[in-house]
């Protein structure tokens, strides 16, 4: 009922010249993609429009990994949410933890956030998840709520392109300590349950990826969990075999 989405984060990583050979190779190996699983890679902005052109019939998606919360004017050095899509991006990465914790995203800027990327047609990624001390002080549940409160604040979702939830718990991003599938199904019920009364039209329809060092050999564990719908990985995503392993991990 809820296709599947692997979602690649680059990060700040890879050059154009590093990137079109990459997905090259990605395309050789992918053969025909399978129904029901979407493939997505979420690049430096610079990146979507060549990868675009390279990736031409695939089959594979491309996101941005940010967008300016405003839709044009003055506001140097920001990209809209038009001009990712121009430039062949279908999704974007909305509050990933890495912006909140670097860039001081906060819920309100989020929320203008995900109203931008809706009024560009890109389906946003709203990243979510607790810290270390926020898990050991048995508050992760309260946390997770809180952010989706916060950053979703009178939004209207009326189908499921118009939002994926990442749980990315953020002891987890980078660190190799993947949280177990008990944990992360928990959370995801959690975050599945929240959407439902929230939105009762279509959040059952809406996609929860788990994200947090999610690997070749962790990832058919995770993926099987009835309430995570895909992935958001970082490392393993900028390696063809490793990303290819976890895309075939799902059942
Ligand atoms: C991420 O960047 O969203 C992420 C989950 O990174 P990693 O897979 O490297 O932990």
């Amino acid at each position: 009922m809820r296709p599947k989405l692997i979602a690649g984060n680059w990060k700040m990583n890879k050059l154009v010249s590093d990137a079109l050979p990459w997905a090259e190779e990605l395309t050789g190996e992918l053969g025909t993609p399978r129904t029901g699983i979407e493939l997505l890679l979420c690049v430096p902005a610079t990146h979507l429009h060549p990868l675009r052109q390279e990736l031409q019939d695939s089959g594979v998606r491309l996101g941005a990994q940010d967008l300016s919360s405003h839709d044009e004017g003055a506001y140097t050095g920001e990209i809209s949410g038009a001009m990712l899509r121009d430039a062949g991006a279908d999704f974007v990465l909305v509050g990933h933890s890495e912006r909140r914790r670097y860039h001081g995203e906060d819920d309100a800027l989020l929320n203008a956030k995900l109203r931008a990327a809706q009024r560009s047609w890109l389906t946003p990624i709203l990243c979510i998840g607790e810290d270390e001390e926020e898990r050991d002080a048995g508050r992760a549940n309260a946390v997770v709520l809180a952010q989706l409160e916060g950053a979703l604040d009178g939004l209207e979702i009326n189908s499921a392109r118009e939002l994926v939830i990442a749980y990315e718990p953020v002891w987890s991003i980078g660190t190799g300590r993947t949280a177990t599938p008990a944990d992360a199904q928990n959370m995801c019920s959690v975050i599945r349950a929240w959407l439902d009364d929230r939105f009762p039209e279509v959040g059952n329809r809406l996609r929860i990826l788990y994200g947090g060092s999610m690997n070749p050999m962790n990832a058919a564990e995770l993926l099987a969990q009835p309430d995570i719908d895909g992935g958001l990985i970082g490392g393993a995503s900028l390696d063809v075999t490793d990303l290819l392993a976890i895309y075939g991990a799902v059942q």
